[in-house]
């Protein structure tokens, strides 16, 4: 009885011991992310990216951005691309980056105008989609002498099959980038817990200045990286970045006061990496 009485005394001190470790580095954890800080003491990350590379993008975005002296992240579909390619290449040239969003830019089947050959995602598999994702790498090496580290998920799914079938393809995606964006998220991406494989991007399509600041304000807690998303860039609408919202939204992000450090996405997540 007595060696027993030992036994568990000795189990219930390993087990507070076990549980009060773990506790620890939570709330070790919790305030590292309260206190993370980035480049000039700026509180919170800010990306600007836009995903397809429509020509507007070029036409009317890019010459916002060069204006204000900031870079944006700009994910490549080949053959928007290839309608502007001495402009992605001045992009480049600038200090842009140019990332990855495949060739085929499938989605789920649902998507009725987005179907490839009658194919969605839930019709192939990971052989296939890696193929398309090269494909893409292949044509940004070739034509515009870059190398993409990060990509951006066609209507942010994550995913090829149906029911049990179902795989993810984050697990090629950090594969083959060091970072991969979603779409239409709710949270901006905590620097301590965020997968760079799946990170949350949120939209600033069809949206006034004042309506992205009362989105900001409500991400940008716990020293939050807030990627935005958007398409096309001219008048305001349903895939088109206010070409007004951005232009003021660049004002508000570059004034020190305002706590935000505005950098590429892959800029960022190296910075984190390095750091958290
Ligand atoms: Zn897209």
């Amino acid at each position: 009885m007595g060696s027993l009485n030992t036994f568990s005394k000795l189990v219930a001190v390993t087990l507070l011991t076990l549980s009060h470790s773990s506790f620890a580095t939570v709330g070790e954890a919790a305030s590292e992310a309260i206190g993370f800080s980035y480049p000039n003491g700026a509180r919170y990350a800010i990306s600007l990216s836009f995903d397809d590379a429509r020509s507007s993008q070029v036409d009317v975005g890019l010459p916002i951005l060069d204006k204000h002296g900031v870079k944006g992240t700009f994910y490549i579909n080949p053959q928007f691309a290839k309608e502007r390619l001495a402009g992605w290449k001045a992009a480049v040239k600038n200090g842009h980056e140019l990332g990855n969003h495949t060739s085929s830019h499938l989605c789920t089947g649902n998507f009725e105008w987005l179907r490839k050959d009658n194919l969605g995602l839930e019709q192939v598999d990971l052989a296939w989609l890696k193929r398309d994702i090269e494909s893409t790498t292949q044509f940004m090496k070739q034509q515009l002498e870059v190398t993409p580290r990060s990509f951006a998920y066609p209507c942010g799914n994550t995913f090829v099959g149906r029911g049990v079938e179902v795989q993810s393809y984050v697990p090629l995606v950090a594969e083959l980038f060091k970072t991969g964006r979603t779409w239409l998220d709710e949270t901006g991406n905590n620097p301590t817990y965020t997968d760079f494989a799946q990170l949350a991007g949120n939209r600033m399509d069809g949206m006034s200045f004042s309506e992205i600041k009362e989105m900001l304000d409500l991400l940008k807690e716990e020293n939050k990286w807030i990627i935005l998303a958007g398409h096309d860039v001219g008048e305001k609408g349903l895939y088109t970045v206010d070409k007004e919202a951005l232009n003021a939204l660049i004002v508000y992000l570059k004034d020190p006061k305002n706590g935000y450090w505005l950098a590429t996405v892959d800029e960022v997540a190296t910075y984190i990496e390095k750091h958290r």
